[in-house]
């Protein structure tokens, strides 16, 4: 049979890095088996779906490389592949239920319900609906109707069953039916639950293998007995781990970003995202890290998912994306690093001049291997823009107290008042020339002429920042520094 999975956010909010990682691993698999990869959309929370969420979470799948053969905004045999567009199929599963027997019509109000809740509660037992409902005769179901009440269906969950999950991730799990009690299928609204909605999702849309989160394990008998009662198979599951903080606890927004589009927005490259999620629960077979979404395709399998709690390392994240970065092309990085210069307020915010282009992306160069990230090339600018270095700080004013330093300065500033100079190498070349004219050690040259053009004693190449400021800010640097 030909694999076939699915990727079914409820567009209540952005794409998180859980549900990107859910995404990865159902399309890696349909891609290793050359299955289909189906995108749908669980929008039945009116209240919290959107479909400007939606849309956003389609264009982080889009930005991350994940595309769908299926779905929505791609079309297919299934669709519609919205929840909200499919309650017609919703009530014929439904209507089945009924007449089988497997569900009924319950009128319970809301105070009969917390009434049951508190009596089981003070019993020491789970709260449950315990099947008030379910043998109503029609006349107690007109008496209900007459009196305005608007019934929800509940599914008739047998009594004593042993419910077998044979979880690819997680092994067997078994579940007790006595615990769950009849559940909700369809809301007094007429809108199906989520484990409703998904069962029938998943059966008509015949996929084979069910791979999310593990906080839906606890969903999965509810699933299961709707499947039984409909006389179909059971899909393959697979439940992924719980992200955790570096501290062991659930991450969450405390953590800092949890959205794709943060990390879109900060400069991190869509490669190195794929990288570091797939990495969050799946070991590579051998020692190598890095791996291309087509090296993804053929390696991945489930059998290497590890049932334990995956971490979420910032870190490792960062040091993942400064290798992408240092491979990538310096024309992809200068674009890329444009908001970020922008926002630092050295790009205009509409067309880009060849100069600047040209200035940008020798900047992106020149910073590139200090940062992991490209809004942290914002933190690099003050070297290399601008007629004004910063304040010195203690290091730097320890070193222009040199005694040599005027004298250095002064034959610095002279060299450049009458260079024309462009290229990072004119600028090496003058300092190495200005160390032997001076007849002193090169750090003698490099260190007062750095700390007097940057304020900062350490920093991205000095001939590289030189050439990016050109002479004449080069000269109002050395004008204005406060010690001269
Ligand atoms: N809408 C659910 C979620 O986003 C889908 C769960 C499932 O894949 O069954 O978690």
């Amino acid at each position: 049979m030909k694999l076939k999975v699915r990727f079914a956010p409820s567009p209540t909010g952005p794409l998180h890095i859980g549900g990107a990682r859910s995404a990865l691993f159902n399309y890696l698999l349909a891609r290793k088996h050359n299955g289909t990869f189906i995108v749908r959309s669980e929008d039945t929370d009116i209240e919290r779906s959107s479909r400007e969420s939606e849309h956003n979470i389609l264009e982080a799948l889009r930005w991350l490389g994940i595309e769908w053969n299926e779905g929505i905004e791609v079309g297919g045999e299934n669709g519609p592949y919205r929840q909200t567009e499919r309650l017609e199929l919703y009530r014929e599963y439904t209507d089945k239920l009924l007449a089988q027997g497997h569900a009924y019509h319950c009128y319970c109000s809301e105070e009969e319900l917390e009434q049951e809740r508190q009596e089981l509660t003070a019993k020491g037992e789970t709260p449950r609906y315990l099947g008030k409902c379910r043998h109503l005769t029609p006349e107690q179901k007109a008496a209900y109707e007459a009196e305005g009440r608007q019934p929800v269906v509940r599914f008739k969950v047998p009594e004593g069953k042993q419910i077998l999950i044979r979880d690819l991730v997680r092994g067997d799990v078994v579940f007790e039916s006595d615990g769950i009690g009849d559940y909700i299928i369809v809301k007094s609204d007429g809108i199906p639950t989520y484990n409703f909605a998904v069962v029938v999702d998943d059966i008509s849309m015949c996929i084979t293998h069910v791979i999310r989160g593990e906080e839906h394990l606890s969903n999965t008998p509810r699933q299961v007995l709707i499947y039984e009662a409909l006389g179909v198979p059971v899909p393959e599951f697979a439940h992924i781990s719980l992200i955790l903080n570096t501290e062991g606890r659930k991450m969450s927004k405390r953590d800092g970003d949890t959205a794709v589009i943060d990390y879109q927005n900060k400069g991190y490259l869509p490669e190195a995202v794929i990288n570091f999620i797939v990495l969050m629960g799946w070991s590579p077979p051998g020692e190598e890290q890095f791996f291309t979404l087509e090296q993804l395709a053929d390696k991945f399998a489930l059998d290497r998912v590890s049932k334990s709690p995956a971490v979420f390392d910032l870190n490792k994240l960062n040091w993942i994306n400064a290798h992408y970065l240092k491979e990538a092309a310096p024309e992809r990085l200068a674009e890329l690093a444009l908001p970020h210069l922008r926002d630092a307020g050295v790009m205009p915010t509409g067309e880009i001049s060849t100069e600047q282009r040209a200035w940008a992306s020798a900047f992106v160069q020149a910073v590139i291997e200090h940062v992991s990230y490209l809004a942290q090339v914002k933190d690099y600018v003050h070297y290399f823009y601008g007629g004004q270095a910063l304040e010195p700080d203690e290091e730097a004013r320890e070193v222009l107290r040199g005694e040599q330093v005027p004298q250095v300065l002064e034959a610095f500033k002279s060299k450049m008042a009458e260079s024309k100079l462009v290229t990072a190498e004119d600028a090496k070349a003058m300092l190495k020339q200005l160390t032997k004219e001076l007849k002193i050690g090169a750090k003698f040259v490099f260190m007062p002429v750095r700390a007097a053009l940057t304020g900062r004693v350490h920093g991205p190449d000095l001939d590289k920042i030189i050439a990016l400021l050109g002479p004449d800010d080069v000269l109002h640097r050395l004008e204005t520094l406060a010690l001269l």
